[in-house]
Formats: structure tokens, C-alpha cells, sequence
């Protein structure tokens, strides 16, 4: 039998449904891959027992002859900014610490009901704000990459998503879910060398995701091919009448519609990415990557997104402003954390409640978006971002007319060790200048592993379609992936 944790979702899903092996057997694997990467950090919570009582459903219902859903025996790790029933659920926070939510997500429970299973809680970065892991109350997530030097570095796995990254990376689990709100399912990837799409806005339901900027913020797959993402976004989308901003559109066949051929296909090549300065080995990766879409059959035009640059600050007043709106219930009265002090009054306990339950990057972020918002700065910040993300919305809408796809680098350099930028925000905002835009934009993009950069480490490519254009991003990124043949996977020393 193949060794069951090196398979992805396609894999399984035919593997259980031919009889070659049982839903039991691969959630036993993943299950013990899991319990023996404690160093990595993963995790918050392990599940074993779900992800066993889930793939005894599946085998029961191939046993009975019944159909099998798309996820039909995939274990998968779940991202803890979803709310799960009866399962802890803290967005990485001590806020939460102990919240075990009365509901579930709708693109948890469409998982479920596709058959999936959960081996557990992913841990991210706190809120899911952060690039790096760094800021989660549970500790960092450590990558399973090292640099080819010889030393034991340890490295980010990226975020806010970095342990759905490490954990598919490190092969803890086949695919995981992931949220988007300025990069996190795009920057993890592109970091551990694994897939991810970030549908159009509205494609998956947001509710029960714990909300960080309303009007970006979307979920999506985490996987290690682009096959795989296809298979487990058609699981995860759909309309959902419970998010007023959820799109009421019928859900692709994207696996079915794969087709890696670009022939009269454009694929635009933005200018105003190329910034001075660049990591010559994402220089590299991406014109490896124009070359890779020529020899697919594409045509390559230059186009141009002429408010880029102001993408990145526009983001970081939006976001935050968002943030710090919803991040107001959290008061110790109907969630996780109660700090009363004696003899307190009810704003008392509000402060000590959010004094004691928020990291700093969160209440760095509450700071700035409750500033941005207030009466004498409300124009001058917020009103001016939301101008800008405009302007970048008609950018993306005339590129479109010139192309049908854009490619560009996911992120401006690969990993980075663990420390290095946890106390200069502004570096660690700048992970984000590639991905920012298409969130900003609602649009999809996807990060596909490129190739290794000259210390061994996973570098990604980005894709982003236009508004509803999955397909387009999907079926670019399997040409792309056929090419780059991105095989590397991270030693094991955990
Ligand atoms: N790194 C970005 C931030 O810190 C994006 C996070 C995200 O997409 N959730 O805001």
C-alpha cells in the first residue's frame, strides 16, 4: 500500500472509493503524523477521534453502497478562526481561550458533509493578523523547511495561515483550510512550497468565521496541487444565505474543468511589480514563470496596475478600521476570557478583559483603525483608503480588458527566520505588497510552488483572475504546476 501521508485529496478520495485502502486507515496515518510533529506547533487542538468517526461514515456508506461526496475520507486540518461545534475555537487568542462555540461554520460543515474529517484545530497567527505565525497566544508555528546551510534556523511558516501551511507542508494533514484577508492563504503557500486559492469575494460563506476585516476576509483551500485546491473549493463554496455578501451564484465544476492548454490566453505581467531592490531569486522565479506560460501556449503582454504602490497603506487603514469594529464584542461578557477585578465596575472588566485577552499586533491594529475611524481623521485616513482600493479596482478591471490572467510573484522573498521581523511591523507589512491587491480587489489569486530560491526554500508564483474567474486562475496554475515539476518536499527532523 502507498504510503497513505503522501497523498493528497484526489488520491484518497479514489483510493477509499476504489477499496484500495479504507477512510480508517489514511485518518490513522494522518492522525499519528500529527501527534508526532508536537514541534512543529501546528496544532491547537487535535481531533483524532472526528477525523476517525468521519471516515467510519465514509466506509460505512461505501460499504452500503451509497454515493460519496468530493472529500469522501480526506482528513483535513481546519484552520481555528472557524468555528467549530462543540470544539475550542480561538482565533489564536487568548480572548477565546475556552470558547467552545454552540455552531458551526457553513464552509466547516459543507466540508463535513463532503465527507471530510477533522484531525484538528490549525493554529495562525492571532486574529489572523500577522505574516509569520508570530503573533498567536499559543506560540509560534515553526516551518518544516530549513535552509540548505546547514543550520537549524528555524523559519516562518508564513500567516496569518502558517499551520495549515506547515501542516500540509510537513505532511500532517493532505489539505487544510485557510482564510485570506490581505495574503494569508497565498503567502503561507508560497512559503512552504504547497498550493492555495483565495476564491472571488463572496464565494465562500463567511459565517462562523471569526470576522478580522468584513469586506476582505475570505476562506479558502490549502492543498498540494492545484487539482487538490480545485476538489476542496467546490466543497467549500456556495450560496449561503446566513452572509448578506455571499454570492448567489451556482458553484463551478473547477476540477472537472481543468484544462492546463493556454493557447489564446494573455497573461498579463503587471509593471508596477517589478520594484526596485527585488530578491533576484523571485526574479528569477517569475521570469521562469513567463516562460513556462509561453511554452503553455500563452500570449504575454505587459499591463499595467498603476496604483499599486499605494495598495499596501491603503490595506493596512482598511483592514485595521474593520478590525477594530469587529473586534468590539470581545468585553468578557459573552465570550472566552472574563477578567474581573475586585470590586470592578463593568468598564473595568471591559478593560482588564481586553487589556489581558489581546496580543499586541491585535490591539497595534485596534489602535490604528479606531484612530483612522475617528471624527477629526475619518476622511483623512479611512475615507482616502477606500478612494485608493477603488482606483486598484479599476486598475484590475482595465488590465482585464488587455489579459486574461496576471502573473506575478507571490510574495517579495521566501521564508525568514523566526524573530527577524517580529519587531518592525513595517517589515512585516511588506510581505504582503503582492497580495494585498487582489484582496483589495475582491478577485481570486492562487500561489503555485515555483521552485527553490539558492537557500532551498519553496518561492510561489501568483495568479490572479478576474472577479468569478476561478477557472482562469485554476487552470494557469496547472499549467504552471505541469512545468515547474515541484517536487521538493522539506527534510524530516521534527
Ligand atoms: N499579513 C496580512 C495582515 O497581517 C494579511 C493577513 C490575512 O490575510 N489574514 O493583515
Amino acid at each position: 500500500m502507498a504510503n497513505l501521508t503522501e497523498l493528497g485529496v484526489a488520491a484518497i478520495r479514489e483510493g477509499v472509493a476504489g477499496g484500495e485502502f479504507s477512510a480508517r486507515e489514511v485518518a490513522e496515518a494522518f492522525n499519528a503524523n500529527v501527534a508526532a510533529a508536537g514541534e512543529l506547533n501546528a496544532f491547537i487542538v487535535t481531533t483524532p477521534e472526528k477525523a476517525l468517526e468521519a471516515a467510519d461514515a465514509v466506509d460505512a456508506d461505501r460499504a452500503a453502497g451509497k454515493p460519496l461526496g468530493k472529500m469522501a475520507g480526506v482528513p483535513i486540518g481546519m484552520k481555528d478562526l472557524f468555528a467549530t461545534h462543540g470544539v475550542q475555537t480561538t482565533a489564536a487568542s487568548h480572548i477565546l481561550e475556552g470558547f467552545k462555540p454552540e455552531y458551526e461554520s457553513t464552509v466547516s460543515a459543507n466540508l463535513w458533509k463532503a465527507g471530510a474529517g477533522m484531525l484538528g484545530k490549525l493554529n495562525l497567527d492571532q486574529f489572523a493578523m500577522g505574516s509569520s505565525n508570530e503573533t498567536s497566544y499559543f506560540g509560534n508555528v515553526v516551518s518544516p523547511w530549513r535552509r540548505n546551510d546547514g543550520g537549524n534556523a528555524a523559519l516562518a511558516p508564513g500567516g496569518s495561515s502558517g499551520g495549515s501551511s506547515a501542516a500540509v507542508a510537513a505532511r500532517l494533514a493532505p489539505a487544510a483550510t485557510g482564510t485570506d484577508t490581505g495574503g494569508s492563504i497565498r503567502q503561507p503557500a508560497a512559503f512552504t512550497g504547497i498550493t492555495g486559492i483565495k476564491p472571488t469575494y463572496g464565494r465562500c460563506s463567511r459565517w462562523g468565521v471569526v470576522a478580522f476585516a468584513s469586506s476582505l476576509d475570505q476562506a479558502g483551500p490549502m492543498a498540494h496541487d492545484v487539482r487538490d485546491c480545485a476538489i476542496m473549493l467546490e466543497a467549500m463554496a456556495g450560496f449561503d444565505p446566513k452572509d448578506a455578501t455571499s454570492l448567489d451564484m451556482p458553484v463551478p465544476e473547477w476540477e472537472a474543468g481543468l484544462n492546463a492548454d493556454m493557447n489564446g490566453k494573455r497573461v498579463g505581467i503587471p509593471r508596477e511589480y517589478r520594484m526596485d531592490g527585488m530578491d533576484q531569486d523571485v526574479v528569477k522565479s517569475w521570469e521562469d514563470g513567463i516562460a513556462w506560460m509561453k511554452d503553455a501556449g500563452a500570449e504575454i503582454v505587459e499591463i499595467s496596475l498603476p496604483h499599486t504602490k499605494y495598495a499596501l497603506p491603503a490595506y493596512y487603514i482598511i483592514a485595521p478600521a474593520e478590525a477594530s469594529s469587529n473586534l468590539a464584542r470581545y468585553d468578557g461578557v459573552r465570550y472566552g476570557l472574563r477578567d474581573l477585578p475586585d470590586g470592578a465596575g463593568l468598564q473595568d472588566m471591559y478593560a482588564a478583559t481586553r487589556a489581558e485577552g489581546f496580543g499586541d499586533e491585535v490591539k497595534r491594529r485596534i489602535l490604528i483603525g479606531t484612530y483612522v475611524l475617528s471624527a477629526g481623521f475619518y476622511d483623512a485616513y479611512y475615507t482616502q483608503a477606500q478612494k485608493v482600493r477603488t482606483l486598484i479596482s479599476h486598475d484590475f478591471k482595465n488590465a482585464f480588458t488587455e489579459c486574461d490572467v496576471i502573473l506575478a510573484p507571490t510574495t517579495p522573498t521566501a521564508s525568514f527566520p523566526l524573530g527577524d521581523k517580529v519587531d518592525d511591523p513595517l517589515a512585516m507589512y511588506l510581505n504582503d505588497v503582492f497580495s494585498v491587491p487582489a484582496s483589495l480587489a475582491g478577485l481570486p489569486a492562487m500561489s503555485v510552488p515555483a521552485g527553490l530560491n539558492g537557500d532551498g526554500l519553496p518561492m510561489g508564483l501568483q495568479l490572479i483572475g478576474n472577479a468569478f474567474d476561478e477557472q482562469g486562475v485554476l487552470n494557469a496554475g496547472l499549467a504552471l504546476e505541469q512545468r515547474a515539476g515541484f517536487t521538493a518536499k522539506p527534510d524530516k527532523w521534527w
